[in-house]
């Protein structure tokens, strides 16, 4: 059994192996795929490796709306395997792999005409239920009247809103579910290295024999030697074939998606709601005691790093939202934004080596090397299994299949018993019920190992703010046992600080430092330069929103 912590130690381990081994396996990106991937290779018994360039999930994986589903608008486009694919990883999601970090989600389907629309729209959701199969971790869909809606939601429009249909889907923490996957990955032997670059390939003839990377850290190259190459880059793909001379089987364009974040207050409904919008639909979901409200969809060409959301996304969300709801929300009322980018995968018609489903495509553009990008977050473990199974051949061994459908994540052990001894845990640890509930939401069984650190520092039971759900233990722990190096990497992912509190969180990013420096052993100065980097990082997305969010008059930005 090997440990699923995430640290100091562990990534000098982990570089010292990079250099030193042979991996059967060899993965690039540590998005959810390619944890996925990692986890899938680890799992079927291979030794395996994983570099990410910056932290776990910083590119489109943390960025996402945040959904578990299976994609109601395919239904429109009658592609019936993928949603029945997608509502499968789901219900196991839900019930067996994750349930402490995925959970249920009720949606309203708001319909402006009493008959025609709620006949479609119900034989739409009667299908999406029905696809599902056997497995029902989840409520079927529910018609509600005018008046019932009323009750429910009475933020929607009652002058247009005849009444609506109530489904279920699931939401998750993209960042902290990626997180465990990479943990879990751990536990089953891979070897997990952030901040290390894949810079070039290493060739013996045509073969592709491994990657020489790039410690960021410590401005040093690695060696890293694997039988095959699995390059999980998502949006970063074009960029890397391109760098590593591959002519790959697809392209890799780029979709931007903002979202924005609201108080409780600014929207008066029991349930999430579902619009449909002239190009796509918008979701008003609830996150904790807030909503988050998108999404956008606009081609884009910058920074891939640093997706920012722009005054006339924000304008585009508010203006889709207020055409149901009253009142109407306000851009003052904005708490937060974020914006991510959508590997949108194009394939190029003269590779034969290319498999290209409707979602995810895999590729091989050289021996030892295998690739995959495209598809949706909910189904990165079915990608995950796909892109070894295609990885697996170049082994020239017999490899089991994948266990990943029976494989629980890290924390999912005993979870439904702890949520029934929420009271006993929190007689025990002398921290209030709310907080256990919050606690083991995010981290399931792995509960334990945030209690005793509190037992060591019982001063790390304390709320890190008022106003948010955190205590200053799971900011230690971010560094302690999930791999956080940076300020923003416990602000943004290990947390959701980044949107949930006002001014993108920098006025915790201070205590945030104080908290982890010693667990990564810094100087006043490199505790202040992790700081300034956030306050800089955060610059450069007010610059992009021209001030949007401390503006009075937000109002006016909406036409
Ligand atoms: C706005 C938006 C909303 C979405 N909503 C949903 C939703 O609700 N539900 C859903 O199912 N899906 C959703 N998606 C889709 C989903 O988020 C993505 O499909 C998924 O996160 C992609 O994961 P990935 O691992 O392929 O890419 P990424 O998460 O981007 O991972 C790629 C990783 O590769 C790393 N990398 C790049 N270059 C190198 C290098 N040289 N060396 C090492 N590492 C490198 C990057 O740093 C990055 O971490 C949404 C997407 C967006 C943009």
């Amino acid at each position: 059994m090997f440990l699923s912590q995430l640290n100091l130690e562990q990534r000098e381990a982990a570089i010292a192996s990079l250099g030193s081994e042979s991996f059967d396996v060899l993965v690039i990106g540590g998005g959810v795929n390619g944890v996925g991937a990692a986890l899938d290779a680890a799992s079927r018994g291979l030794k395996v490796a994983l570099i990410e360039s910056q932290d776990i999930a910083a590119g489109t994986s943390s960025r996402s709306s945040k959904l578990i589903h299976g994609g109601l608008r395919y239904l429109e486009q009658y592609d019936f395997k993928l949603v029945r694919e997608a509502l499968h990883e789901r219900e196991l999601l839900v019930s067996t792999l994750c349930p402490h970090l995925v959970k249920p989600v009720g949606f309203l389907f708001p319909l402006t005409e009493k008959f025609k629309e709620r006949t479609y729209v119900g034989a739409g959701l009667a299908l999406y239920d029905a696809l599902r199969g056997f497995q029902r971790a989840l409520p079927w869909h529910k018609h509600l009247s005018q008046k019932q809606i009323n009750e429910i939601a009475p933020s929607l429009r009652p002058d247009i809103i005849m009444g609506a249909i109530k489904y279920f889907d699931a939401q998750v923490d993209d960042a902290r579910h990626t997180l465990s996957v990479a943990r879990t990955a751990a536990r089953h032997g891979a070897i997990i290295a952030t901040r290390v670059s894949a810079e070039s390939l290493i060739r013996e003839g045509k073969r592709i024999v491994g990657v020489n990377a790039k410690d960021l850290v410590a401005g040093k190259s690695i060696a890293i030697k694997a039988t095959v190459t699995v390059m999980c880059a998502g949006i970063w793909s074009d960029e890397l074939h391109a760098k590593f001379d591959l002519t790959a089987g697809y392209h890799v364009t780029m979709s931007k998606g903002v979202h924005i974040v609201l108080p409780g207050s600014a929207i008066k409904s029991d349930a999430g709601i579902i619009l449909k919008t002239p190009v796509s639909v918008l979701f008003i979901i609830p996150w904790g005691d807030k909503w988050i409200v998108g999404t956008t969809d606009t081609p884009y060409t910058g920074n891939r790093a640093e997706p920012f959301a722009s005054r006339e996304d924000v304008a585009y969300i508010v203006d889709q939202a207020n055409r149901v709801l009253t009142p109407k929300i306000k851009v003052d009322e904005i708490i937060g934004v974020y914006a991510g980018l959508r590997p949108l995968v194009a394939n190029n018609k003269s590779s034969a080596t290319t498999k290209l489903s409707r979602e995810h495509t895999v590729d091989r553009p050289a021996p030892g090397f295998v690739s995959i990008a495209g598809g949706k977050y909910t189904t990165y473990r079915i990608m995950g299994r796909d892109v070894i199974d295609l990885a697996v051949n170049e082994l020239r061994k017999l490899t089991p299949e994948s266990v990943t459908d029976k494989l629980p994540l890290v924390g999912a052990d005993g979870y439904f018993a702890l949520m029934q001894q929420v009271d006993q845990i929190a007689l025990q640890s002398g921290l209030d019920v709310e907080t256990i509930t919050h606690l083991l939401n995010r981290y399931g069984s792995m509960i334990s190992e945030i209690l005793t650190l509190i037992e060591n520092n019982p001063s790390l039971s304390a709320k890190l703010s008022r106003d948010l759900p955190y205590i200053k233990a799971e900011i230690y722990y971010a560094a302690s046992h999930e791999g956080a190096r940076t300020v923003d990497d416990v602000i943004s992912r290990r947390t959701r600080i980044a949107f949930e509190a006002g001014n993108h969180g920098v006025e915790l990013a201070d205590s945030i430092g104080e908290i982890i420096a010693p667990v990564l052993g810094w100087s006043t100065k490199d505790r202040k330069a992790s700081v300034a980097a956030y306050e800089s990082l955060v610059n450069r997305e007010k610059e992009a929103l021209h001030e949007l969010l401390s503006s009075s008059e937000g109002e006016k930005v909406s036409s």
